[in-house]
């Protein structure tokens, strides 16, 4: 990074917000109607947040909340107006939706997570972070999914293809075939303690 200097003196010094840990996160949310989550893995490592989402959480045993997009964006219909900014992080559900993403699952197959798996750290910040957006705009527990189960409903699940996605279908890996199945079992756990948490 170059910094302007002018009489010795850093004029242009970044002013630098280090993300919060999830425990210490006390979000100031903008105004505004948000009607759906839905819940997502980045395919990444622990470190790269994406703008595809409005949060990004990384480290696997410490996490950290980056919000990186405005929820603003999506506080519309995006069908009628498609032009950006918003944020796409869910083909056909975007409007009103907000994304959150764990940073996990480089090169992961339902099988085996690879070397950035999901831990139970990031499912715990995951849900947190969806708890209080859910509690915040005030949606439904019911309207929270993830993209497994978008996919499902969309006719796109599956893994093994750069078209189909298996966010959260499964929490830790197994030696079976995916099932559409588990997509809804691993969606209620996750329901489940968004609810307790919220
Ligand atoms: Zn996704």
């Amino acid at each position: 990074m170059v910094f302007a200097r002018r009489n010795g003196a850093d004029v242009n010094e970044p002013v630098r917000i280090e993300p919060p840990l999830v425990r210490l996160w006390r979000p100031v949310f903008p105004p505004g109607t948000l009607r759906s989550i839905i819940l997502h893995w980045t395919a990444g490592d622990y470190v790269t947040t994406f703008p595809a989402y409005h949060f990004c959480l990384t480290g696997s045993s410490e996490v950290h909340v980056h919000t990186t997009a405005d929820l603003q964006a999506n506080m519309r219909d995006v069908t009628k107006v498609p032009e950006p900014p918003y944020v796409a992080h869910t083909a056909g559900r975007n409007s009103y939706a907000a994304g959150i993403a764990v940073c996990a699952m480089r090169g992961a197959t339902p099988q085996n997570f690879g070397d950035a798996p999901l831990t139970a750290e990031q499912i715990e910040a995951l849900c947190v972070v969806a708890a209080a957006v859910a509690r915040y705009y005030d949606i439904a527990i019911g309207r929270i999914r993830t993209h497994a189960e978008a996919a499902l409903a969309d006719n796109y699940f599956g893994a093994g293809s750069a078209d189909l996605r298996w966010d959260l279908a499964r929490l830790e890996p197994a030696s079976g075939a995916l099932s559409p199945e588990e997509v809804t079992v691993a969606g209620d756990v996750l329901r489940a303690r968004i609810a307790e948490l919220s």
